[in-house]
């Protein structure tokens, strides 16, 4: 029966010629070679894989000399990737671990010449099933019934090889939440007791699991297990302390529910870009620390986008998000509360508004409005009548075209040195943002004669130094 679908899976182009062409390159070198892991697992289920990984009985060495054109990307490990046209192969040698006494890696790793011990090192039963050229299927875990099932399994004793390697935790919920798999109670208490070991884990590791469980299209199921198994609160406790936060009539849920409705809602109708996910899922970060009570009773958050924005900067910095993913993340925060409307906003208002939240950021904050709203649980339709009301005056006001940020200023810095006479320094930034200042207000005043004018006033009334 593998045989058939082995030959399906070639002819339709899924399994690509080189990664046939390895395999049987490695036979001819009298080695045995298999598809492995994550590529045998996506294939069974009709997804097509990220990678192709091929585990083989050669040493790294025989494999690296049966090929004209390796890389010995982690010849320590056992790895070696083929280029064969376009694409690249990794080969990796059967090898067996010895203890994890750290917790994350292994402290001896040897090769091995049997499959068996390879598959037996993975960590779950889906990810531990390999196949042949010749379509071979080797499952000595029960990785088939698995999947069919749709449950995850570990490879032996969870307890065991959560203590071997403690990302296999996250790594089960990420599974779970890509593969809408279920994961046994045993499995999750064993999680629970195995929690703390989380901590030894490099924070990068960490960071490439989180990325994948917020980009699944369950993220708020995954996030909901990382919390309820005690492994979110191993790095980011941040986000556990709106557990039982009750809200106000806005809200028909507490903080924590509100925010997986986010989540869900970002997922089900919104974007699909790790910045939304992350935006979505500590949006409201900084409600729990700025709860305070009004005189009726009303439960507030005064201030929270702000407190949120400074808490969510810290948390991604501590798992290392790269300073673009970071900046992005922490200006929806800052902002997201900004499409709630104001009646009484003037245009110089609206105007403001736009230079504050800038231009290029107005379409991802219209999907976090849409996606809290959503998870506020009780609002109908995806934006507010304010909202909209607010979106099409932005809209009127940018068809005016005046001036939202300093490049749309009629002068730039040359003119400012030039009329000021004064030299390159933060003192140009300085006047350029006070002409922006002044032409918010009235987009008349942006003219290269006015704002000329307006430099050499500025200059004489003592506002600018000059140069000497
Ligand atoms: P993806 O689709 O994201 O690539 P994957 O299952 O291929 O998922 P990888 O990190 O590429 O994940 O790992 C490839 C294979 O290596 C896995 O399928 C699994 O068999 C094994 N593996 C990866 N990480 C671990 C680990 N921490 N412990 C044990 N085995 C692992
Ligand atoms: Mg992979």
């Amino acid at each position: 029966m593998w045989r058939q679908r082995w030959i399906r899976w070639f002819a339709a182009g899924v399994i690509p010629p080189a990664v046939l062409s390895v395999l049987r390159r490695i036979e001819k070198r009298g080695g045995e070679g298999f598809i492995v892991g994550g590529c045998m697992r996506d294939l069974m289920l009709d997804r097509s894989p990220d990678d192709w990984d091929v585990a083989s009985s050669l040493t790294p060495e025989e494999v690296r000399s049966s090929f004209s054109r390796p890389l010995p990307t982690g010849i320590e490990h056992g790895t070696v990737t083929v280029v064969q046209g376009d694409a690249h192969v990794e080969v990796t040698t059967f090898r067996t671990e010895g203890e994890y006494s750290d917790h994350r890696r292994p402290d001896w790793v040897t090769f091995s010449r049997r499959l068996e011990d390879d598959l037996g090192r993975r960590d779950f039963t889906i990810n531990a099933m390999a196949m042949d050229r010749r379509g071979m299927l080797h499952d000595p875990f029960g990785g088939l019934e698995d999947l069919a099932c749709g449950r995850i399994r570990t490879v032996g004793e969870a307890a065991e090889r959560f203590n071997e390697d403690a990302l296999r935790m996250v790594r089960a919920v990420r599974f779970a939440a890509q593969l809408h798999f279920a994961v046994g109670e045993d499995i999750l208490l064993a999680i629970r007791d195995n929690a703390r070991l989380l901590r030894q884990v490099s924070v990068e590791r960490i960071q490439y699991e989180l990325n994948r469980i917020l980009l699944s299209s369950q993220p708020a199921r995954g996030l909901r297990m990382l919390q309820q198994t005690e492994l979110l609160e191993q790095f980011w406790p941040e986000l556990v302390e709106g557990v039982g936060v009750e809200q106000n009539p806005h809200h028909a849920y507490t903080v924590w529910e509100h925010t997986l409705g986010t989540l869900d809602a970002m997922a089900r109708l919104c974007g699909s870009g790790l910045v939304l996910r992350l935006a979505a899922l500590l949006h409201d970060v900084g409600k729990p620390r700025c709860l305070s009570v009004d005189d009726e009773g009303q439960r507030r958050f005064f201030n929270h986008h702000v407190v949120g924005a400074a808490i969510a900067r810290r948390m991604l910095s501590r798992l290392r998000y790269d300073n673009q993913t970071i900046e992005r993340t922490t200006h929806l925060i800052r902002h997201h509360m900004a499409l709630h409307h104001y009646p009484e906003m003037k245009d110089a208002a609206i105007r403001r508004l736009i230079n504050r939240v800038g231009l290029e950021h107005i379409d991802d904050l219209i999907q976090l409005r849409i996606a809290d709203r959503e998870g506020s649980g009780t609002k109908r339709g995806p934006l507010s009548r304010g909202t909209i009301r607010l979106l099409d005056r932005i809209a009127k006001v940018l068809e005016e075209d005046s001036a939202f940020s300093l490049r749309d200023l009629a002068v730039d810095g040359n003119d400012v040195m030039e009329v000021a006479g004064i030299d390159p320094g933060p003192e140009v930034g300085e006047i350029l943002e006070a002409l922006l200042d002044e032409v918010l207000e009235d987009p008349s005043l942006n003219t290269e004669p006015v704002l000329r004018q307006r430099i050499r006033d500025m200059v004489e009334s003592g506002d600018a130094e000059v140069r000497e």
